[in-house]
């Protein structure tokens, strides 16, 4: 699509949904139109940097070989090493990789972290691979990508279908070629092995914080108010448990088979995330169970969709009866949504703030690797909570400043801090 204007349907054309790349570079087209930057840098970030694809062959279980294919999209490293997660799903494409590296640039330049963005993965489904298949899959990928990854060059970290035992093998795979210990190479490890404490409940934490500052922001006490996640990953089950310990009443968790309601409130300590054990969100005993659809659909406060991206849009935006959305996912909302939702006056907390938490802590596990030093968990919730406050701030600063939109408020925060950094160091040669 070639036009920045969308209407409602777009994005559930014949086409498919929008795909991640046209919607990062329809945002930063958009946040650029607010700002006074170089349009010749705003055409580099159209770009990734470099995209390595890469042909993953492993041996099966029953000896045969099966080939994947691999991906870990560069998209701009101006500010620092790039950053961000590797994900195994079916679904993963070049072109979502760079999407999803975009987002990566400018969640760490939200986050004031001095690193750029990255993302990649292989197109498999994690669940169909034995354990040891999964491990001999990782250690070929790294191998494959071995020479684009580094601790001060690229750092991956787990997302979708990976998991801190798969960044394990990859620091493994990468340190036996290195001749030497490498733990800064990936973070999201576990902590035996140099990994952060906190750092896997990080993104729905930093969720939980946004959230807590947003219902603050439009006067409201979280004692009042009801919130629907959907997701039950370690994203959405981390953000419900928090703020429900912090006083919300979280009315509606759901997992991939639908969604569970109560309109008194669940207690989500007590139900075990998708990691911890599969489909137990079904196994609860509720008043009403629901479908996914209905439950972004649910009269609550606060909407957090925690689950996969390209949820909300144009055939359902209008159905939206909550009064703050807040991006747990990476890119739940799509532009024919995001446009719906600016008409009808709902706030949307941006992915590249609200999840944030994860590539913060990621942050933390480097400074600890680098050092030798490991921090404790009350540090890394302290560290997290001051930088969660500081690019809070730094977005309600910007959406208070100008007339747009809180995603609008981030990138604008994040692509002045990016462009800024490229008139420094100009273009080369
Ligand atoms: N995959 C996570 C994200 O989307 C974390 C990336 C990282 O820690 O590098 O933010």
């Amino acid at each position: 699509m070639s036009s920045d204007s969308t209407s409602a349907d777009d994005d559930q054309s014949a086409a498919g949904p929008e795909s991640a790349v046209e919607t990062a570079r329809r945002q930063l087209r958009r946040a650029a139109g607010h700002l006074d930057i170089d349009p010749n840098v705003v055409e580099r970030l159209m770009h990734p940097k470099r995209v390595q694809e890469v042909t993953v062959p492993i041996e099966r279980d029953d000896g045969t070989v099966e080939v994947f294919t691999g991906y870990r999209a560069q998209h701009d490293s101006v500010r620092g090493p790039y950053k961000g997660g590797l994900r195994y799903q079916p679904e993963v494409t070049r072109d979502e990789c760079v999407g999803l590296a975009m987002w990566m640039t400018w969640k760490c330049a939200v986050m004031d972290l001095p690193f750029g963005g990255a993302k990649g993965g292989i197109a498999v489904d994690p669940k169909a691979l034995s354990e040891s298949e999964r491990e001999r899959l990782t250690r070929r990928f790294a191998e494959e990508i071995r020479h684009v990854i580094g601790p001060t060059r690229d750092i991956p970290a787990p997302d979708m279908g990976t998991d801190p035992q798969t960044m394990a093998w990859l620091m493994d795979a990468y340190s036996m070629q290195e001749g030497e210990t490498v733990p800064g190479v990936v973070t999201g490890k576990p902590p035996v092995v140099g990994g952060s404490e906190g750092r896997e409940a990080a993104p729905g934490r930093s969720v939980a914080i946004v959230t807590r500052e947003a219902v603050d922001y439009y006067d409201r006490e979280l004692a009042d108010v009801t919130v629907a996640v959907q997701g039950y990953g370690s994203v959405g089950a981390n953000a419900a448990r928090l703020l429900h310990d912090w006083g919300a009443t979280v009315v509606s968790v759901s997992d991939v088979t639908g969604a569970i309601y109560d309109p008194d409130g669940l207690d989500p300590n007590s139900i075990p995330s998708h990691d911890e054990e599969p489909g137990a969100v079904g196994r609860q005993d509720v008043p009403e169970t629901l479908t996914n659809d209905e439950l972004l659909e649910l009269d609550v406060d606060v909407l957090v969709p925690a689950a996969i991206g390209n949820v909300l849009t144009g055939a359902n935006a209008h159905a939206v009866a909550a009064d703050v959305i807040v991006e747990g996912a990476n890119g739940p909302v799509t532009t024919a949504a995001d446009e719906i939702f600016a008409e009808r006056g709902i706030p949307v907390i941006p992915d590249i703030l609200a999840n944030a938490g994860g590539v913060t802590v990621s942050y933390f596990e480097w400074l600890q690797d680098i050092n030798r030093r490991a921090w404790s968990l009350e540090r890394v919730h302290d560290e997290l909570e001051t930088e969660m406050l500081a690019a809070w701030r730094d977005v309600c600063e910007a959406y208070e400043a100008r007339d747009v939109t809180w995603r609008d408020a981030a990138y604008i925060v994040a692509l002045s801090r990016v462009a800024e950094a490229h008139e420094a160091r100009g273009l080369w040669p």
